[in-house]
């Protein structure tokens, strides 16, 4: 299975429960929208209101859950989860509202991917906390408002420019989520470890962070992976010398570059004589979903300057080609 993947699987699941923290005072990283949201979540509650609907964006993997389960936490209230995807008929997303309590948090991810009903169930939900509900069919159909309780919406999405521009004028409050540091991935990795038990040293733990794509979920997944051969190949401990040997085994490089990360780069240098080569075409030749690309592979790249957004498409940059042992045309 490839490490970097947008998906969740059974394990991260699993162990993600144990892993994520439960307050805002144990959630490193993310200083800016940490403090606003502090302020915000004081004053609501001050004010026995609810707080104002939240929308996370960023790729995947960077805490967007885990804060909404924190405001929940801190506001002392409880988190329905559910997604975009996962509700398909209007009826659906009116249930659910109907079933939350007071103050309760909503979390919805890949907001960006509701239908159009569903999404205008959300419009008077959002403003007024209320739905219109249609009651009877043809000329005696008509419709009425049923109050909801005082909720807040929290919704993630991985590029703000996804939503429509109605469902994202209704968050009061927008976030967008930062890739972590290798300082603040290093403290996630040893608080993780020893959630999980596992002997770790420092330098172990850098080595780690310096790999894992600037991503918490990333961290913990090859925190785990490099525990196995740890203990299979060495005494337990996970030190810098076995961090290195396991990443290297996983093709996970020293930037934190996978071989998907590497063959979107060779590709473009190879078959577009290194670009410009637009989003699309990449995408086909790549066989990899074009929104993907763009949402999950590319800001990294793009952030440590492997990767060139221009008008005419993407380009690889001489650093790409250095990174790649490929000598850059002159
Ligand atoms: P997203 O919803 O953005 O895909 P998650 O909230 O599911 O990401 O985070 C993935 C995992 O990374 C969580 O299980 C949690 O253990 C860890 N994590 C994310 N952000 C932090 C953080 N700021 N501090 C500590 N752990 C974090």
């Amino acid at each position: 299975r490839r490490i970097i993947t947008t998906e969740e699987s059974e394990e991260d699941i699993r162990i993600e429960g144990t892993l994520r923290p439960q307050h805002l005072s144990e959630y490193i990283g993310q200083e800016r929208a940490k403090s606003t949201l502090k302020i915000y979540i004081e004053a609501a509650k001050s004010r026995g209101e609810a707080l104002d609907h939240v929308l996370f964006y960023g790729p995947p993997g960077l805490g967007k859950t885990t804060l909404a389960g924190i405001i929940a936490n801190e506001m002392g209230t409880h988190m329905k989860v559910t997604s975009g995807p996962a509700i398909e008929k209007p009826g659906e997303m009116a249930a659910i509202l109907n079933n939350l309590q007071e103050g309760d948090v909503l979390f919805v991810d890949e907001i960006h991917r509701l239908n159009r009903q569903v999404e205008e169930v959300l419009y008077p939900a959002m403003e007024d906390y209320a739905i219109d509900i249609m009651i009877g069919k043809g000329a005696s159909a008509r419709s009425i408002r049923l109050d909801l309780p005082k909720f807040t919406l929290v919704g993630a999405t991985t590029r703000a420019g996804l939503l429509t521009a109605p469902l994202r004028d209704r968050f009061g409050v927008v976030h967008h989520l930062e890739y972590y540091t290798v300082q603040e991935l290093t403290t996630i990795i040893l608080r993780s470890a020893e959630v999980l038990h596992v002997e770790i040293d420092r330098n172990g733990a850098v080595e780690l962070a310096r790999r894992s794509r600037g991503t918490p979920r990333l961290a913990n997944r090859l925190l785990k992976r490099v525990r196995d051969f740890a203990q299979v190949k060495y005494d337990g401990k996970i030190t810098e010398k076995v961090a290195v040997f396991a990443l290297d085994l996983l093709e996970v490089d020293r930037h934190g570059l996978d071989q998907s990360d590497r063959l979107i780069l060779r590709t473009i240098i190879e078959k577009f004589a290194g670009g410009p080569v637009g989003l699309d075409t990449l995408a086909a030749s790549l066989g990899e979903d074009a929104g993907t690309l763009e949402d999950v592979y590319e800001p990294y790249l793009l952030q440590n300057g492997f990767l060139n957004r221009t008008s005419r498409g993407r380009m690889a940059t001489e650093l790409a080609y250095e990174h790649l042992g490929i000598a850059f045309p002159k």
